[in-house]
């Protein structure tokens, strides 16, 4: 059997060997029956349609010999952040472990997906868009609409809608960085407990803006979080694997899945995340050069500088202090020093558990 994978070599090889991928099958919807209880499955599914022929995504299964609810993990909605693919391969590859291993199927009631590329275009392309648009807008879409609103509709309905359980997995866009963060409605008990058993580094509490996978699939009655895993269009090993843990605690901890990270890898995972009631970003008043002096998921004074904008001579412009009535965390920041008024430059967390209904999610 040929292999399917390219091993380079000094003298090149030959893109047209490229075998990975096409032994595995199309299908046209993710119903869960279709999948043989007790077998690790790869599909590609049909959800759109280009001149030259099928737009699929890639499709994990796992469904246990008992049933219980469906938990989905997806990547890449923003197609230039890849953290979280190696994040659902390694789950997946931590729960075949697991049940070659020790245990037999019976022991997981339910169904795990995953989608590691949600966004074809966008993640062929290393961008976060889809032709232009943001797809974690316009959920749940249009059947009869302009192609990124029909492709999310597909999404939603064929991907979003078999779900019980969602985590969203993203990253900062691009010229940002994150910290790994939780973005949870923490007035739901269910993802209340979710969120800490993944043990970021900070949780933020708010509501999801409108047209978002999550804020969607909550108002269908699907548990969902949305996990921020670091920068875009780079793996960050550190994160990857402590995001791995965390998912795999939450699904042995909340869902019934046997252990799936190491004793140490579950003790490593109980620092208690930095809990915030709401974030914000403090945005330029200048133009010029922007530098962020604090660093990401690090405790801020309150009253201290926290960045300044300087012109191109070097003469301070703004300088950027924090807040000095409530304590803050930094949940992310600019990387870019090129600042434009109105920009944004450092995100932050207020750190405190009165989680009230209707709080923005901190981008508007
Ligand atoms: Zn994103």
């Amino acid at each position: 059997m040929s292999p399917s994978f390219i091993e380079s070599n000094t003298t090149g090889s030959d893109p047209r060997a490229q075998k990975g991928s096409t032994n595995i099958s199309t299908i046209q919807s993710l119903d869960i029956e279709q999948f043989a209880p007790g077998v690790f499955e790869k599909r590609w599914l049909n959800i759109s349609t280009s001149a030259l022929g099928p737009v699929n995504v890639p499709v994990f299964a796992y469904r246990g010999s008992a049933p219980g609810p469906t938990v989905g993990i997806i990547g890449a909605i923003h197609g230039n952040e890849v953290n979280g693919i190696p994040v659902i391969q390694q789950v997946f590859a931590r729960l075949e472990e697991k049940i070659r291993s020790e245990f037999a199927s019976e022991t997981i009631a339910g169904t795990l997906i995953g989608i590691p590329v949600l966004n074809v275009p966008g993640f062929l392309d290393s961008v976060r868009s889809f032709d232009g648009h943001d797809l974690n807008r316009l959920m749940p879409g249009k059947s009869n609409g302009a192609a990124p609103q029909q492709y999310a509709y597909r999404v939603f309905q064929e991907i979003v809608m078999k779900l019980d359980y969602v985590f969203d997995l993203h990253t900062a866009s691009a010229g940002r960085q994150n910290s790994l963060y939780v973005r949870a409605d923490m007035n739901d008990d269910n993802i209340k407990k979710l969120a800490t058993d993944l043990s970021p580094q900070i949780i933020v509490h708010n509501s999801s803006p409108g047209g978002s996978l999550r804020g969607c699939a909550q108002q269908n009655g699907i548990k969902a979080l949305t996990v921020e895993i670091g920068n875009p269009s780079t793996f960050q090993h550190n994160l990857i694997t402590r995001t791995v843990n965390g998912i795999c605690n939450a699904l042995t901890f909340q869902l019934g899945y046997p252990p799936l990270s190491n004793q140490y890898a579950i003790q490593m995972q109980q620092q208690s995340p930095v809990i915030c009631c709401r974030s914000y970003w403090l945005f330029s008043q200048a133009a010029g050069i922007l530098q962020v002096y604090k660093k990401l998921a690090e405790p801020v004074t309150r009253g201290e500088v926290i960045a300044e904008i300087h012109s191109v001579f070097g003469e301070l412009l703004q300088r950027i202090f924090a807040p000095d009535d409530h304590d803050t965390v930094v949940v992310g920041l600019e990387s870019n020093p090129v600042a434009k008024v109105g920009n944004r430059t450092v995100h932050l967390g207020v750190i405190g558990n009165g989680f009230l209904d209707g709080v923005n999610d901190g981008h508007l």
